[in-house]
């Protein structure tokens, strides 16, 4: 008998009939004698219809109304496949992030996690009744709801899975069967990827990759947690993500990923000395924007451009952080760019690969596609492009790569 976690993402919930149809998978996994607690996000749309609603009636609304809000999506789908399962005759019993003693920081809209209890789910599971977790939520230490971030229901799955010292956490997806070598709707000819390590999956998570929240895959690094991420209807084989790395496919590059929620900040005309970089850099971590990429261009005269990249959800922050600094730093001026890409390879085969880098730029150079700005790892190469270009550069690194089916 195993104890499995199962989580189901807002398409596999995203109506009544597929509540019903998730409600029989589970109650039949328990019938075949498996203990099953399940995580739900909310249903396709209601995040996005929750956060627009909230912005309707305030144009900055506050971190923990808004929170409080987001977390009532996931409410109603747990507190349905559990009236679900119960009218099929079986005991099932919902639960919020802060019954199931999920606690955690105050930082709202990015929550970590600090502790579970798991207390009521463990004498839930004593008793034979299934508990249904509302995911993507917690409850801070002074008390106030948290989430976790867009796609944070991953993270209390696998969360609990460690918690709980689960046999296995499984990730049901509805329009993918499993983690592919890039987004299967830009890239028709993509291919399933059977084994992944942590360490790719996380690079991929990171740059873009939608499948899985990248924190829920940090969080099953660290913990050793094994994410199997299979399709919710249908019996395909999904793709195991684990840390053994015997067996795992010997490849260069493992994933095309493209992230359009990117945008660039250049600050013009900054005065090149030290401390500068600190004094921009220092301002915008107070205010919790996160930048990804950041180069500064060989000054002349004294003065140099420094061009970097923040989520575009944070662009309006960040510029209006560096306008306020332009005239006490003695810059010219700094402009905003939405219209950017970050397209990026991973895989591990590149630590003992050379030329990676040079094919992926001569495969981009021969589609005419510039490249703005350029990062790398020991297992990623991103590049910033122009947005228009981003599912071609995707196509065209895949190919270039020889990732498709064969
Ligand atoms: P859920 O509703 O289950 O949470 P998501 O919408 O979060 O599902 O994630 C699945 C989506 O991720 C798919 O629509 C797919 O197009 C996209 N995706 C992006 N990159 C990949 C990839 N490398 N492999 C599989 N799916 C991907
Ligand atoms: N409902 C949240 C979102 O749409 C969390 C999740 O789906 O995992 O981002
Ligand atoms: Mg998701």
């Amino acid at each position: 008998m195993a104890l499995l976690v199962h989580k189901y993402g807002g398409t596999s919930v995203g109506n009544l009939e597929k509540i019903r149809e998730v409600a029989k998978k589970v109650v039949d996994a328990c019938n075949s004698g498996d203990h099953v607690v399940v995580v739900v996000s909310a249903m396709a749309g209601e995040t996005d219809r929750l956060f627009k609603m909230a912005h309707q009636v305030s144009s900055e609304p506050s971190q923990r109304e808004l929170d409080l809000l987001l977390s009532s999506g996931e409410r109603i789908s747990a507190s349905l496949l559990a009236m679900a399962i119960q009218s099929m005759g079986y005991r099932a019993i919902s639960f919020t992030g802060r019954q199931v003693g999920i606690i955690t920081d105050s930082f709202h809209f990015r929550a970590r996690i600090k502790k579970i209890t798991a207390d009521r789910l463990k004498e839930a599971i004593e008793k034979g009744i299934i508990p249904i977790v509302a995911g993507f939520q917690g409850i801070s230490e002074k008390g106030d709801v948290t989430t976790f971030g867009r796609g944070g229901s991953d993270i209390t799955a696998v969360a609990l899975a460690s918690a709980l010292k689960a046999d296995r956490c499984i990730i049901y997806k509805d329009d993918v069967d499993g983690v592919y070598t890039a987004d299967p709707s830009v890239v028709p000819n993509a291919r399933r990827i059977k084994k992944i390590s942590y360490e790719e999956m996380l690079e991929m998570a990171s740059l873009g990759a939608k499948v899985l929240q990248s924190r829920s895959v940090e969080f099953a690094a660290k913990f050793n947690v094994p994410i199997h991420v299979k399709p919710t209807f249908g019996e395909g084989e999904g793709t195991l993500v684990t840390g053994e790395d015997e067996e795992m496919e010997e490849v260069m590059v493992s994933g095309v990923i493209s992230d359009k929620n990117q945008a660039k900040l250049t600050i013009v005309g900054v005065h090149d000395r030290p401390g500068i970089a600190a004094d921009i850099f220092g301002k915008i971590a107070e205010e919790g924007v996160n930048v990804d990429m950041i180069i500064q261009n060989v000054s002349e005269k004294g003065l140099t451009d420094i061009s970097f990249t923040v989520p575009k959800s944070d662009s309006k922050i960040g510029f209006r952080v560096t306008k306020n600094m332009v005239e006490k730093i003695g810059a010219q001026d700094v402009k905003l760019d939405e219209n950017i890409a970050k397209v990026s390879i991973v895989g591990v085969g590149m630590k003992s690969h050379s030329g990676v880098a040079a094919k992926m730029f001569a495969a981009m150079a021969k589609e005419n596609i510039n490249i703005i700005m350029i990062s790398t790892s020991e297992i990623k190469i991103s590049c910033v492009i122009d947005s228009k270009y981003a599912e071609l550069a995707v196509r065209t690194l895949h190919d270039a790569f020889s990732l498709g089916k064969q």
